[in-house]
């Protein structure tokens, strides 16, 4: 039996959460209602709680139920369904394009046209319509894969956040055999590294600091490197031999990152940028590097179109969840969770809800 009330953690103003009882959605035609099994915090969640995107809309209201990043179980069936049936495991994607625009025609829904217009058919869930913090929520069939068998629903809660690994991925590709560099060890950085790795790249050199690095290590990058203790760039031309790496992630969001990036990629390697910047700090390299060297300089947002690989590549274990999901809390102590994920207490990556 599906309840009329649920708990749901509600943002209430900037900074306030509330664990609040609200009626259960039911599901349009061609949307589904799942029972919220897992939702991992993603970078993105803190940064609306603080109002950092108020001017982009997110939220668009008060109260509002954060949350994209989730598992669980289909349990009723709006009207036209015919792809899912109750009891079907699940894990969602957060972007739902209009379908109809230039973008989405493409398969590039991520940057629908049509971005916030619900009257077009658009969706992100948990940024302008609601989302999964809480234990029942609705989604259109196009946002949703079934899950393998031996995957865990917290384990695929981070279907979203591997995803955006694959997609960068995707951009510049990786050379089989090749050497490749990840900055950033946080929960994105380590799925692209898994899966670069799985893609054939003979060696994986991880750029970061303290435990995620030593993380890092520990499932599956070759050559840790401390940019606390030693140059990335000058490690990274030692161990080529003075070429360069054949291509980067950059998952780290740093100020210096492109930079250091331009210099260690060789002539001819290709980059793709992954991390959020503060644009006003970042420091600008020499662009002209880019012609003489050729550089492949690419952005990639979100998880367009990578699902089910992603899917399959957590079935082949070529993809793992394990040490990258860190922690995980009941929905009443979100904002213990949210605490835990935002200061990287206990040595946090991925920190998981389960509603
Ligand atoms: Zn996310
Ligand atoms: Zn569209």
């Amino acid at each position: 039996m599906i309840p009329k009330t649920m708990k749901a953690c509600q943002l209430v103003a900037f900074n306030k959460l509330e664990i609040r009882e609200v009626p259960v959605p039911a599901p349009g035609p061609d949307e589904v209602l799942c029972r919220i099994r897992a939702v991992a915090i993603c970078g993105t969640d803190p940064e609306i709680i603080f109002g950092h995107h108020a001017k982009k809309g997110w939220p668009p209201r008060f109260p509002f139920t954060l949350g994209h990043e989730w598992a669980g179980e289909v349990v009723a069936l709006g009207p036209n369904v015919t792809e899912f049936k109750e009891g079907d495991r699940v894990a969602g994607e957060a972007h739902k394009g209009c379908g109809a625009c230039e973008n989405c025609l493409k398969g590039r829904y991520t940057l629908c046209l049509n971005y916030g217009k619900e009257e077009k058919g658009h969706r992100h869930y948990g940024f302008t319509v609601p989302g999964a913090n809480c234990e029942y929520n609705v989604y259109s069939t196009k946002a949703l894969r079934k899950i393998p068998d031996n995957l865990s629903f917290e384990h695929a809660s981070l279907l979203d956040t591997a995803g955006v690994a694959l997609h960068g991925i995707e951009m510049i590709g990786v050379t089989p055999g090749g050497t490749v560099a990840v900055w950033g060890p946080g929960p994105i950085g380590l799925c692209a590294m898994q899966m670069m790795k799985g893609m054939g790249a003979k060696t994986v050199i991880m750029v970061g600091r303290k435990h995620r690095l030593k993380v890092a290590g520990e499932i599956g990058a070759d050559i840790l490197i401390d940019f606390e203790k030693e140059d990335p760039v000058k490690r990274i031309l030692e161990l080529t031999g003075g070429k360069g790496v054949d291509e980067i992630q950059e998952c780290s969001g740093a100020a210096v990152a492109l930079k250091e990036c331009l210099a260690a990629v060789r002539k001819g390697g290709k980059i793709n940028l992954i991390g959020f910047y503060e644009d006003s700090k970042v420091v600008l390299p020499p662009i002209t590097s880019i012609v003489m060297n050729e550089i492949t300089l690419t952005g990639s947002r979100a998880n367009p179109n990578v699902s089910d690989r992603v899917l399959n590549m957590f079935a082949a274990g070529i993809l793992k969840g394990d040490k990258v999901v860190s922690h995980t809390f009941p929905l009443e102590k979100y904002e213990e969770a949210l605490d835990t994920f935002v200061h990287r207490k206990d040595g946090a990556i991925k920190v998981v809800v389960k509603p």
